[in-house]
């Protein structure tokens, strides 16, 4: 019988009742499958800890997370506490040393699921944006001078390198090569930044000779959005960096009708550390203990780690007990403008795994 360690963090906010419900529906597809089991051990880290310990997570956090084969995170982030510190001293210092550099981020309009964009047929909008995840905008690099005074000077440095362009690249191309269109937009802005980004450009011209059976195409991201809401179809697997496919994919979640939905996986595609799975919402402090929080993005993302895990039958039988549900109306929550609750969701989900073939 296979076996797999899974850390479970719930972190904020709703983070730890989404991941409650993620768990559950993993340990349901673990029972369905019956080829392998799930041993989860749960982590306490977040800002609760940091009012106590004066940091997120211990100072070996990364290292004691090593052991395990996946980690299920849910969200991180207080009103009371700086973003900088929130979202560094956690999601961050976990993502870096483990050397997550790849953050993916399925999009598709769910059966039963309505999305802004009327002209657009569910099965016509199937996404797949690659985000790299270890250097550029967000690479930390800069700082601030004379702060307060006219002449005050802020940077904030984009860091790329060639070999973390090439390897996120290369990522992308082999994940559009998996998929049945084989197509590829690579996303910069290199008419306006004309170092880095032109180099993002000559990269992809030089990776794309290795996967010639790739369609591939380039696009500024200001383009971009235009393209994702006007033609949606035209696109498939799209790589860009950590900012600019940050922003692209919230608009991508908002166009697949909630971020309630919208799964991300911070992906080690070396496989010599664990991957992270998360859903894309944060906080979310207004609905927070009200039971209303939708468990669906965290149910995507906990297929996503089956997946990855080599568990692909049982993230398939997931992601069609999900469809199953999210097809009900009845079974949607407020941010969905239904009235159930993530408790009923998660049971219905759990329930379609059990009658599932
Ligand atoms: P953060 O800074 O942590 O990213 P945020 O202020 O950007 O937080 P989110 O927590 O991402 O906000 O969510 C924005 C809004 O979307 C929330 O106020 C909440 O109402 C709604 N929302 C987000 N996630 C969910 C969810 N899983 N279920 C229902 N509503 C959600
Ligand atoms: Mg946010």
């Amino acid at each position: 019988m296979r076996s797999y360690k899974i850390a479970a963090m719930g972190g904020d906010g709703i983070g730890p009742e989404v991941v409650e419900a993620g768990v559950q529906v993993l340990k349901t597809c673990a029972e369905r499958d019956g080829g392998f089991t799930l041993d989860v051990q749960d982590f306490d880290w977040g800002s609760d800890y940091y009012r106590t310990h004066g940091v997120m997570m211990p100072a070996d956090g990364a290292e004691q997370l090593r052991q395990f084969d996946a980690i299920l995170f849910g969200a991180v982030g207080a009103p009371d506490i700086p973003d900088h510190i929130t979202l560094w001293g956690l999601r961050l210092s976990i993502c870096q040393p483990l050397d997550q550099y790849a953050n993916v981020r399925p999009t598709r309009i769910l059966p039963g699921i309505t999305s802004p964009l009327r002209h657009v047929s569910g099965p016509e909008l199937d996404w797949v944006i690659v985000r790299e995840n270890s250097e550029g905008e967000y690479s930390g690099v800069g700082g601030r001078v004379h702060k307060g005074l006219p002449i005050e000077v802020a940077q904030d440095v984009s860091v790329m390198t060639r070999a973390g362009v090439q390897r996120i690249i290369r990522y992308a191309f082999r994940l559009a090569q998996s998929r049945p269109r084989k197509l590829l937009t690579v996303v910069t802005k290199s008419n306006a930044q004309r170092h880095a980004m032109v180099m993002w450009d000559e990269i992809a011209a030089e990776v794309a000779q290795e996967f010639p059976d790739v369609t591939w195409d380039k696009m500024l991201v200001d383009a971009m959005t235009m393209r994702m809401v006007m033609k949606p179809q035209t696109l498939d697997t799209i790589v860009a960096t950590n900012l600019h496919a940050d922003i692209l994919s919230d608009l991508a979640a908002a166009l697949a009708g909630s971020l309630g939905i919208a799964p991300t996986a911070n992906i080690n595609p070396e496989r010599d550390a664990p991957s992270m799975f998360e859903p894309i919402h944060g906080s979310a402090f207004d609905i927070t203990g009200k039971g209303i929080a939708n468990p669906v993005a965290t149910f995507w993302t906990a297929a996503m780690m089956l997946e990855h895990l080599g568990e692909k039958p049982a993230a398939d039988r997931l992601m069609r007990a999900v469809e199953r549900v999210t097809a009900d109306p009845a079974l949607h929550t407020p941010d969905l403008g239904g009235k159930a609750t993530t408790r009923q969701v998660t049971d219905a989900v759990c329930e379609a795994l059990r009658r599932a073939n």
